[in-house]
């Protein structure tokens, strides 16, 4: 009889990389590797890396010398690197880390059990080639069970934008659209399993079919999807602000079952600044955005990402990424020194300003966020808002789920099973969450068995 093998798989960086990993632990399960939370058991370690910025980059570098002396002890275990510093360094990965049996490259998941019994023989490979067409594996669901109320939906891979900064369109390669049969099929068949909310997840959603002959685009998918029955939320994730069309404004007035927020990343609030950036907008025309977007949803909430240092940023041009906060009053910001990233156009910019400075500018830009996060939450204590039960929380009696606009709240409830969309009055605002009292079941739904 066979032994069990076990795989340990670690995910760094974006839920990008969150979804492929279930798909790469789909995937191995077929080769007879089941996952562990424990390093100590593991026969082969997967590091599903990111390299968005040089930091997170670090880590897989010093993860990996960390796992010398493991492999030392244990000469079978089986060490894997995939995700974007695997596309960006492939072979060359292979050459440093002698220890390190394979590298995998976005868009070559599907190489995986093929990769790992060449390792089980002793031998060692690198595969990063794209695959520029939608027959690519990681474009699919790789059906596994599950157990979840929400859950992410790629419609679409890469990015073709090219911001100045950003690396993503060179180790996610070209943007490509999913089949919308095949994203639906995949949707119906999660409600089956319990899941009413879905996130349409990509790097650029709103551009979704629009290099895809005859394909729809994101604002009809966004109504196909509304009918899939059993779903009751539709969330999206990420919009780039200059595909923003009348016709996704209007989803927003007339799609009740798509939540009311948008994550809109603005990146910089300097005209300057975004010109330099390469995002194709103004500081003017995202404004307008967001307030064609209040007009047609009112009660819309909009999160975002920021960029402080970019080359060449000025203390005025910094100012007015403050002010831009002043006006959207963002939920909740991502926001990040700027990072030279290899074969992006600002690498070759002029970068003046100290890394000093750099992070005092992100602490004053964090300081302000945080006062807004603090305001925008109080703004809703003695309002009832309706919330999808995602879970139990770790304390007895309470659950936990989200309000449309994406805010988390903790409520006290005898009765509604997760899964249930809830009114709940908020009664409390702390800085990352809220507290309420259930005033209302309004939809029950119960996981379905099996
Ligand atoms: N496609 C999404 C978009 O355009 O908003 C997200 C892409 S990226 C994985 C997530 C965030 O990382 C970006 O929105 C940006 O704020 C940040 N980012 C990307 N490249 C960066 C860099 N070189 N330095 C600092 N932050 C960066
Ligand atoms: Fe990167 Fe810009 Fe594409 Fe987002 S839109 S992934 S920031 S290149």
């Amino acid at each position: 009889m066979t032994r069990e093998k076990w795989l340990y798989l670690e995910t760094f960086g974006c839920q990008m990389n969150v979804s492929d990993s279930e798909k790469i632990i789909a995937l191995l399960k077929g080769t007879g590797y089941h996952p562990t939370p424990d390093i100590s058991y593991a026969d082969l370690i997967i590091l599903n890396t990111c390299s968005v910025r040089a930091k997170a980059e670090e880590k897989v570098y010093n993860h990996l010398t960390q796992l010398k002396g493991r492999k030392r002890k244990k000469r079978d275990l089986i060490l894997g690197v995939g995700g974007c510093v695997a596309q960006q360094e492939g072979a060359r990965l292979l050459a440093n880390v002698p220890h390190l049996n394979f590298v995998f490259g976005t868009h070559n998941l599907h190489l995986l059990p093929e990769m790992v019994r060449a390792a089980e023989r002793g031998e060692r490979q690198a595969e990063v080639g794209f695959i520029d067409n939608d027959e690519r594996l990681d474009l699919f669901p790789v059906a596994d069970r599950v157990d979840a109320i929400t859950r992410f939906v790629t419609v679409m891979q890469g990015c073709d934008n090219f911001c100045s900064y950003c690396i993503v369109p060179y180790v996610r390669g070209r943007e490509i659209s999913r089949r919308s049969g095949d994203i639906l099929a995949e949707i119906a068949a999660l409600t089956a399993t319990g899941v009413r909310e879905v996130n349409l997840l990509g790097q650029n959603v709103n551009s979704y079919g629009l290099k895809s002959p005859g394909e729809m685009d994101f604002p009809t998918l966004l109504r196909k999807v509304a009918e899939v029955p059993g779903i009751e939320r539709i969330r999206f994730t990420t919009s780039h602000p200059k595909d923003i069309s009348l016709p996704l404004i209007e989803c927003f007035a007339e799609l009740p079952k798509l939540c009311k927020h948008m994550h809109l990343p603005a990146q910089a609030g300097s005209n300057a600044v975004l010109a330099a950036m390469n995002r194709g907008y103004s500081r003017d025309e995202y404004l307008k955005t967001i307030t064609a977007l209040k007009r047609a949803c009112p009660s819309i909430r909009f999160t975002g990402d920021m960029i402080v240092g970019f080359p060449g940023e000025t203390e005025e041009d910094f100012r007015a990424t403050l002010s831009l906060m002043e006006e959207v009053r963002y939920d909740d910001l991502f926001s990040f020194i700027y990072s030279k990233r290899p074969e992006t156009k600002a690498a070759d910019y002029a970068d003046p300003v100290g890394f000093t400075e750099k992070q005092e500018r992100l602490r004053r830009l964090q300081s302000l966020q945080q006062r807004i996060t603090e305001e925008n939450n109080k703004s809703l204590v003695g309002t009832v808002q309706e919330v999808l039960i995602e879970g139990e929380s770790r304390r007895e009696g309470q659950f936990y789920g989200r309000t449309s606009g994406n805010r988390v709240v903790n409520f006290s409830a005898d009765l509604p099973p997760v899964g249930s969309i809830v009114d709940v009055v908020i009664t409390r605002a702390n800085r990352n969450s809220l507290l309420g009292e259930l005033t209302a079941v309004k939809a029950a739904g119960q996981k379905a068995e099996g």
